[in-house]
């Protein structure tokens, strides 16, 4: 990421100050130990703190622990999709932004229509639409409201 926004120009304000995910529960603490187990054998630095270390970083004991790796951090969104649309640009993309797609006909040239009634026709049809690929018939069965976050994660500023 450091290296495509310096080639492109923008400062995404990307700092790699480490993140702290905290777990809610014992069990939570216990999937993160094994998950740090597996991740020191690909070389990923992170971490477990104990409920004291948490606490002291975080000033509350309501957490079990903590997940932390230094690796992460954090960046400017907005800068970020800024740096992504200029370096695909830089590649050839063409960018068609306002564009809602309303309807896909799917054969051997897939037919996308727009809400303003235009069509494009392409051999090949990335959806790259998230969850609302569903609005437009795709995954109806695959995707549902998440209704709880089992960990929370802090970026290391504010966890310190
Ligand atoms: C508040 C918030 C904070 C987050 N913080 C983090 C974080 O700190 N770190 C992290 O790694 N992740 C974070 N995420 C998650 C991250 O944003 C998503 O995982 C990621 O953006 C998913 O990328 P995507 O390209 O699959 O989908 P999206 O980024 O959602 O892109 C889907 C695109 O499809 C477009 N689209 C949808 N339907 C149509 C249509 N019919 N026609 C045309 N276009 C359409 C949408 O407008 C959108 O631009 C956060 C998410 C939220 C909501």
């Amino acid at each position: 990421m450091r290296g495509i926004a310096h080639a492109i120009g923008i400062d995404c304000e990307l700092e790699t100050n480490g993140a702290l995910q905290v777990c809610n529960t014992n069990e939570d603490a216990a999937q993160g130990q094994a998950y740090v187990d597996k991740a020191r054998q690909f070389g990923i630095p992170s971490k477990i703190w104990d409920q004291c270390k948490t606490a002291a970083a975080l000033g509350s004991v309501a957490y079990a622990g903590g997940l932390f790796d230094p690796n992460t951090g954090q960046l400017h969104p907005g800068k970020l999709v800024a740096v992504l649309k200029s370096a695909a640009q830089f590649a050839g993309v063409e960018i068609f932004e306002k564009s809602p797609v309303v309807h896909i006909e799917e054969g051997p040239q897939h037919c996308i229509t727009t809400a303003n009634g235009r069509t494009v026709k392409a051999k090949i049809l990335v959806l790259a639409t998230n969850a609302y690929s569903s609005q437009l018939g795709y995954l109806r069965r695959a995707v549902r409201p998440s209704t709880k976050s089992r960990r929370n994660v802090l970026s290391w500023p504010y966890a310190g």
